[in-house]
């Protein structure tokens, strides 16, 4: 059978079926180039006109200034675990870490192997289910950058607003909540997102730096880690992951024709709320994960009372055509991730089975 089920997974996430469809009409001829995007030349026109249209809907999208560079890369956002510290970490410099989650500890220890690091703070030991206060973040004015996750996918909590960091390149990942919100890029020294949950496809990694900065980088590693060198070549210094580039072009286009990140964000408040308030009216059926003030508009975390009432729900949801609501392996419970393509019929059906749950088994 055919039929496409509820996704909300993690990422690689769902898409849009209209991008889909789209991809799918022009995959084997693709407008008059006479080959799918995938038998393409990145050097071709044909191609060179995906990569700039692809690159001029982010920049209108989020915003983002003039003297900001936009490269496509690949790796995912692991790789810029290690070069962001390459670039810019270098010796007798010291960078901040805020510690918020898996991921977060990931680019920690990438960091680490580099040069000299500090935890500006960590919500470890509350086991990452809240975010720390502007407050309690340590940092210093000679630090290389201060860097951040805005959105912790395995644990579901989410910065609403950003430190104000002056002179310190603010860094951070917002793999997993980018383009689900308006966001002010010239706070950011780096911002930098795997394509997988809101932009596309896996393979491409979105990087957004302010140029200045960027230039500033180490030039005495291999020229594929630099970032000046893919800005230099607008991210054609060697193949990039063109039919991803395509892809991602196609849903910023859909995007866009969907009201933009405003109107995502709007929407993104909606489909959480509805879970949430399943979680919250539940009298303790399901356990939200994240702190309340914490909580997550993409990934919304949660338990049940026991592992085998969480088994049993993670089997029913999968008869019942919702697929990708296991938590992450590292951490077990449940977790509902809800991107811009998911829809809001999508996750008002979830809603209504998660309360026949709870109705049936409470
Ligand atoms: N950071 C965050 C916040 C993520 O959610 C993920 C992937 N789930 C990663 C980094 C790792 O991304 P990638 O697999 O693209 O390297």
């Amino acid at each position: 059978e055919r039929r496409r089920v509820d996704n909300f997974g993690a990422g690689p996430a769902a898409l849009p079926l209209e991008v889909l469809e789209q991809a799918q009409a022009e995959f084997v001829v693709y407008k008059d180039a006479g080959m799918s995007v995938m038998e393409m030349s990145h050097r071709s026109k044909a191609y060179e006109e995906i990569h700039q249209r692809a690159e001029a809907l982010l920049r209108e999208l989020l915003a983002v200034p003039d003297d900001y560079a936009v490269l496509f890369l690949q790796g995912g956002a692991s790789l810029q675990f290690g070069m962001v510290p390459l670039n810019f970490l270098t010796a007798g410099r010291r960078a901040s870490y805020v510690l918020t989650g898996h991921f977060a500890e990931k680019a920690y220890e990438d960091a680490k192997v580099v040069g000299e690091v500090h935890v500006a703070a960590s919500t470890k030991d509350d086991g990452y289910r809240r975010l720390p206060s502007v407050e309690e973040l340590q940092w210093d004015e000679a630090d290389a950058y201060l860097h951040i996750t805005s959105n912790n996918t395995i644990f579901g909590t989410q910065w609403r607003s950003f430190p104000d960091t002056g002179r310190v390149p603010l860094v951070a990942d917002m793999s997993s909540d980018i383009l689900s919100r308006p966001i002010d890029v010239a706070k950011f020294g780096l911002i930098y997102a795997g394509a997988q949950k809101n932009l596309g496809p896996s393979g491409v990694t979105v990087v957004i730096a302010r140029q200045a900065w960027l230039e500033t980088c180490r030039k005495d590693i291999p020229k594929m880690l630099r970032y000046d060198v893919h800005a230099k070549n607008r991210s054609l210094y060697n193949t990039p992951p063109t039919f991803s580039i395509y892809m991602m072009g196609l849903v910023l286009a859909w995007v866009k024709a969907q009201g933009g990140v405003t109107e995502m964000a709007r929407r993104a408040e909606e489909k959480s709320a509805r879970i949430y308030g399943v979680i919250d009216e539940s009298d303790g059926f399901y356990l939200g994960y994240a702190d309340p003030g914490s909580r997550s508009r993409m990934n919304v975390t949660f338990r049940l009372r026991t592992p085998e009432l969480e088994q049993a729900f993670l089997a029913a949801a999968k008869d019942a055509g919702f697929v990708g609501l296991n938590g992450h392996r590292s951490v077990g419970g449940c977790r509902v991730s809800l991107y811009n393509a998911v829809t809001l019929e999508a996750t008002e059906r979830l809603a209504e089975f998660m309360r026949d749950f709870a109705r049936k088994n409470g």
